[in-house]
């Protein structure tokens, strides 16, 4: 049985699990590099163990450390969280073999999804709608061509073990096909040490929605409704908002089934995101994601339900405390993401927070570590926090959303909130009327 947890991870995401362990009346440890050390988390935590130097080479991704800091505290459990180990399949297993329980799901299952092409296979497999494209790797150019000339151009070549946006290249014409792969092996290469590609149709203005599941080890799965998630910059999400504008009751529903039809094939359990492009009324898979995601506030505040606390529910064996019809959608919700960094050029800026106000009232969440004198480490990523705002609708919420991001203060630091009070402002965002390039051409960059 689960009492202890140690959480594997930093800034807003070990604060969240930390808070979710308090309400589960569970006990916390929290790891952190010698930059961490006055982490909120850290100062929450019931116990605490410095796992090594700044650099996360060093710290959060050393497995050995934090499996030894989980045996001296006695830890039962491991939450990941995202990014770092999360979906190191390598760790879940070491994680296991030491007698300790892994939040997430199997190693197996982090493996075959961590390989995009596998993981693309197992959705055909189990009929999930994917976009067209190679079946399996690319081996020979002339086969890259034949392929892409039957699917039309443009093309996208995307790497196998890709994530984070990196690897992906568009080919507009044959001219470019050999130069595009060439590019994305080499740069797949040096990302991932992996350097296999494979090639999609590239689609010109889809949307990203993407469905949240979980599962526990009983054969029960929910879906938890859908994320929409376009408004995206070089691939990296920026806002997100959940249900999506673009979809009605039944097509959110006949998704919903599909994917957890899919998931349920695949014994899968714990938390996780079917992540898919729309465009012109279809879906088209993209990726499995095997871990709980940045923007899952959005769902909580949809659905009322903890996913955290479900992750851990049935990492320890237990059922899931719903069934699909209490997972009842409510209202509207919207996620900015707040980083340090200039809102135009997007150049970080570490440094110290001089001043820090949280917005609150109705209906209003930050998940976020940062408090004023806090000094943000340059060495992670630049995320400060995440702003949450639900509505009964979607226009209560925007109307809401505009006056929690008109009351946030962070000084010392550049921030995104300017971007975001733009956004919300944009009669597009305001319509509900994008897709994934929509940003990039609101910013003047495409
Ligand atoms: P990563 O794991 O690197 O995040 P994904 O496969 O999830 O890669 O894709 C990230 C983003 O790239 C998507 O949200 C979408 O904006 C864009 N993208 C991916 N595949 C395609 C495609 N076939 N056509 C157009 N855009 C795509």
């Amino acid at each position: 049985m689960i009492e202890k947890v140690l959480i594997a991870n930093r800034g807003e995401i070990a604060l969240r699990i930390h808070r979710a362990c308090k309400e589960m009346g569970l006990q916390t440890v929290a790891v952190h590099s010698e930059a961490d050390r006055d982490a909120m988390a850290v100062r929450l935590a019931d116990e605490s163990v410095c796992i090594g130097p700044a650099p996360s080479a060093q710290s959060y991704l050393k497995k050995s450390q934090i499996i030894a800091a989980a045996e001296i505290t006695n830890a039962d459990a491991i939450h990941p969280g995202y990014g770092f180990l999360s979906e190191n399949a390598q760790f879940a297993e070491m994680v296991e073999a030491h007698d300790l329980i892994f939040i997430g799901p199997t190693a197996d299952h982090i493996r075959t999804m961590g390989d995009k092409i596998a993981a693309k296979q197992t959705m055909i497999d189990a009929g999930v709608p994917v976009v067209p494209g190679s079946e399996g790797g690319i081996k020979t150019i002339s086969e890259a061509k034949k392929i892409a000339k039957k699917i039309g151009y443009p093309v996208l070549i995307k790497a196998a073990s890709g994530g984070g946006g990196r690897g992906m290249k568009v080919a507009e014409t044959e001219k470019d096909l050999e130069t595009a792969i060439k590019t994305a092996k080499t740069e797949a290469k040096a990302a991932f040490g992996d350097d296999a590609v494979y090639l999609e149709k590239y689609l010109a203005r889809p949307r990203h929605i993407e469905i949240q599941i979980i599962a526990d080890k009983h054969g029960n799965v929910c879906h938890l409704w859908e994320r929409d998630c376009s408004l995206q910059r070089r691939h990296q999400k920026v806002f997100e908002e959940a249900p999506s504008p673009a979809l009605n009751q039944a097509q959110r529903e006949e998704i919903g089934m599909i994917v957890a039809k899919a998931v349920k094939r695949m014994g899968y359990r714990g938390a996780g995101t079917m992540e898919f492009l729309y465009e012109d009324g279809e879906f088209y898979f993209i990726e499995m994601n095997t871990r709980i995601q940045v923007e899952h506030p959005v769902t909580e505040m949809i659905t009322g339900i903890d996913l955290i606390r479900e992750q851990i529910r049935v990492a320890d064996g237990k059922k899931l405390s719903f069934t699909q019809e209490d997972v009842i959608l409510v209202g509207h919700a919207i996620e900015c993401r707040i980083n340090a960094e200039h809102p135009e050029t997007f150049v970080p800026s570490p440094g110290t927070i001089t001043e820090f106000h949280a917005p609150g009232g109705l209906d209003v969440r930050l998940d976020s570590a940062a408090y004023a004198g806090y000094k943000i480490p340059p060495h992670y990523d630049s995320m400060i926090g995440k702003l949450i705002v639900h509505g009964r609708t979607r226009n209560e919420c925007i109307m809401r959303l505009r006056r929690a991001l008109g009351e946030m203060v962070v000084g010392g630091v550049n921030t995104t909130l300017p971007l975001h009070q733009r956004l919300v402002e944009a009669q597009d965002v305001i319509d509900g009327n994008y897709d994934i390039h929509w940003l990039e051409r609101f910013l003047g960059l495409k």
